[in-house]
């Protein structure tokens, strides 16, 4: 047992050793992706329950590696935030949603996620004000999701820079809803335009009690706060007569469609507006 454990040691340090080694690549390889275009935003529809129209679009950042082919952010997001790249990727992420954004109908929104690093940089402000002023977007129709992360220990810096995003216009999603710490007092702290309830309360909601109760409570805090609830991850047609059922406002999910570069999203609406 005594060498087994030492062999499973050994294994162990050699793992250790290959994920610090991949992380380093990686981070090596997205520098050079960021100059090299290998990275692009996928986009998924934002449906409405009620009239079942598409209301806009997440945009999900997808990295065209020239060798490893697609990869996808659950890998590259926490190397770039760990070594400070997000920085340079969320801007760039800024900037190209609103220059997509401008091929699109006006009623269409783009929501675009916000990694907490990127809310300590000084650049943020200008970078969202300039790619506004530069594509001519209406604020309204920029949406930045944001986790609960961002809002922890009392970081009053972060409430005051939400609060100027805000004034501006551009709208706040609370993502990942109940995946965190969750906090009741981050809704007081904060006036979200939204909550995006985490897929895995979606996941059981057409199965399972529990789950039910815990987006019945969500969607009516959220509806008393004037907040609009998105469910996330929305599979099954059973899953979205159920959120229909609780009250829930908006879905987003496979059972409407996965993620998908920007011309297909063109091409989806060319047909019904003038180009
Ligand atoms: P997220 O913001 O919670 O995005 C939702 C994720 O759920 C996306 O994964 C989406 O493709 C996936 N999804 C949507 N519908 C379904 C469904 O019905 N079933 C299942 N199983 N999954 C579904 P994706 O694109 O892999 O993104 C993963 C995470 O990476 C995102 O989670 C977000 O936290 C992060 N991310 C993506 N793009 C960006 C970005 O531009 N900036 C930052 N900071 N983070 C990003
Ligand atoms: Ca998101
Ligand atoms: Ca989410
Ligand atoms: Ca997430």
């Amino acid at each position: 047992a005594k060498q087994n454990g030492r062999r499973c040691a050994a294994l162990f340090e050699t793992s250790m050793h290959e994920a610090v080694q991949e992380r380093r690549n990686i981070e090596v390889d997205l520098r050079a992706a960021l100059k090299r275009n290998e990275l692009e935003l996928f986009y998924q529809p934002l449906v409405s329950i009620e009239t079942s129209e598409i209301i806009g679009y997440e945009a999900l950042l997808r990295w065209n590696h020239s060798e490893k082919g697609m990869i996808m952010p659950d890998v590259f997001i926490p190397v770039a935030e760990d070594t400070g790249l997000i920085v340079q990727l969320g801007e760039w992420v800024v900037r190209s949603a609103l220059h997509e954004v401008a091929n699109w109908p006006e009623h269409l929104t783009v929501a675009v996620n916000l990694s907490p690093a990127q809310m300590r940089s000084p650049n943020l402000m200008p970078t969202i004000i300039n790619a506004l002023a530069a594509t001519g977007i209406a604020p309204q129709r920029l949406e930045l999701e944001i986790t609960e992360s961002v809002l922890m220990n009392d970081n009053q810096s972060n409430v005051e820079l939400l609060h100027k995003i805000r004034s501006l216009g551009v709208r706040i999603a609370l993502d990942d809803f109940g995946t965190g710490y969750s906090s009741l007092n981050y809704l007081r702290s904060f006036p979200f335009d939204k909550i995006k309830i985490d897929r895995c309360f979606v996941d059981g909601v057409d199965s399972r009690e529990d789950c039910r109760a815990i987006i019945r409570a969500v969607t009516g805090l959220a509806t008393s706060l004037g907040m609009v609830t998105t469910a996330e991850g929305v599979e099954r047609s059973d899953q979205l007569s159920q959120l229909k059922l609780e009250g829930c406002i908006q879905v987003q999910g496979y059972l409407f469609s996965k993620a998908m570069p920007a011309a297909s999203v063109v091409g989806r609406i060319a047909p019904t507006v003038e180009r």
